[in-house]
């Protein structure tokens, strides 16, 4: 491995001896890789979404009381009965799903276990999912890994909207799912109830499944609501919805998510998982009882909260020369930087970090293909007010 100025790898063709071909596919994140940079220069970290804010103290209060009540063994491998219970009935106070608590919940480490816990559990090698582009990187190791191949279909600028007809010639007989992530990382889209029921309608068509990454569900703007996809028609047995307390409950090292799904789909995943992790951090899941149980306000000032955030960043970076794509969800922005005359997005966030001390991530690390991505780059803002005002600062002495 050789070193560039800021630290960029480059293998320099070179493969570790010891590597499976599983592994050959794949680099390392390139979000986490950002967040080591940052650190070492010194940079406003708007690369790694997670909040620089404290988690809420009522949640920081439960987790101690589960540990002092001596809650500090594994749990039943699928989850702590009292978290799949206020999991299950979230899920009817919010969207009017029936879930069994008993037989369609998966607590995981985290939504990525799930997403991965998932695809191991349903697909064989040489099945096809489809993936919408750009995606959050995840997405693509998870594939390989599960040795499945991707379909990917394009959204595009200014909405990120898709091509109906791409969509359906991405789905064949030999699709087992496609990953839905809506709110979209790092698009900021937010599916309409028009796109859902077309994609449901194709993966009924196909016999697939929809694999949903719900984790930003509660961060809107603009009056964008989201719809699970397993409300819709034809969808409650086919959509196995992944979801976490992470981006909700602003614990994104807490490690704890859930997967739900019809029981069949459920008996696969939860042998994955078990095998996998065990299970998610005992204290931890209790004290997720009570972020499960916050009345409809916390969600509302969680949102009107990030809506300030997203407002600081979009005006300094307005400010700082850069075009944007308006998020409508989730908290990352995506920035045209083809006004800017640096090479690619790499140069361009490597010239961030030394000119102002601002760390983001490179578009391409979004794409199947690096140079459909070269020309945008991702700040995200999950951060204090004045960290977020202390960026845009920085960012002026890119004029
Ligand atoms: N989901 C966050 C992001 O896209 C964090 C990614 C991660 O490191 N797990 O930045």
């Amino acid at each position: 491995m050789r070193r560039t100025s800021v630290g960029f790898r480059d293998s320099g063709g070179r493969r570790p001896r010891f590597q499976s071909r599983r592994t050959a596919h794949f680099t390392e994140s390139v979000i986490r890789e950002m967040t080591r940079l940052a650190l070492e220069a010194r940079a406003v970290n708007l690369a790694q979404g997670f909040p620089d804010f404290p988690a809420p103290d009522f949640l920081k209060e439960a987790a101690r009381r589960a540990i002092a009540e001596d809650l500090n063994q594994y749990t039943i491998t699928w989850g702590a009965k009292p978290f799949r219970d206020a999991i299950a009935a979230k899920y009817a106070r919010f969207y009017g799903l029936e879930i069994d608590p008993e037989r369609e919940i998966t607590v995981c480490c985290g939504a990525t276990e799930g997403m991965i816990a998932s695809l191991l559990a349903v697909t064989e090698p040489e099945d096809e999912i489809v993936i919408f582009e750009p995606f959050y990187e995840n997405y693509g190791p998870d594939t390989y890994l599960a040795g499945a191949r991707r379909r990917l279909v394009r959204l595009e600028p200014p909405d990120w909207s898709f091509d109906p007809a791409e969509l359906r010639a991405a789905f064949n007989r030999r699709t087992k799912a496609i990953i839905l992530n809506t709110p979209n990382n790092p698009t900021g889209k937010v599916f309409s109830r028009e796109e859902l029921v077309l994609i449901g309608e194709l993966c009924q068509e196909f016999d697939a499944l929809a694999i949903t990454d719900e984790i930003y569900e509660h961060i809107l703007y603009d009056g964008a609501r989201h719809i699970p996809m397993m409300t819709l028609p034809g969808m409650r047995e086919r959509s196995i919805l992944v979801n976490s307390m992470s981006k909700t409950y602003s614990v994104t090292g807490w490690r704890v998510g859930w997967v739900i799904a019809a029981p069949d789909l459920t008996d696969s995943i939860r042998k994955v998982h078990d095998f996998l992790t065990v299970g998610a951090a005992a204290p931890l899941q209790y004290a997720g009882v009570a972020a499960l149980s916050q009345p409809e306000a916390y969600y509302e000032t969680l949102a009107a909260d990030y809506a300030r955030r997203r407002d600081i960043l979009l005006e300094a970076l307005e400010a700082a020369g850069f075009r944007y794509w308006r998020p409508r969800g989730a908290y990352y922005v995506m920035t045209d930087i083809s006004g800017f005359g640096l090479r690619n997005d790499y140069a361009f966030v490597r010239h961030l970090i030394e000119v102002a001390g601002v760390a983001a991530v490179p578009g391409s690390s979004f794409f199947e293909d690096p140079s459909r991505g070269a020309g945008m780059v991702r700040f995200c803002f999950p951060k204090k007010y004045e960290t977020l005002r202390e960026a845009g600062e920085r960012l002026k002495r890119l004029a």
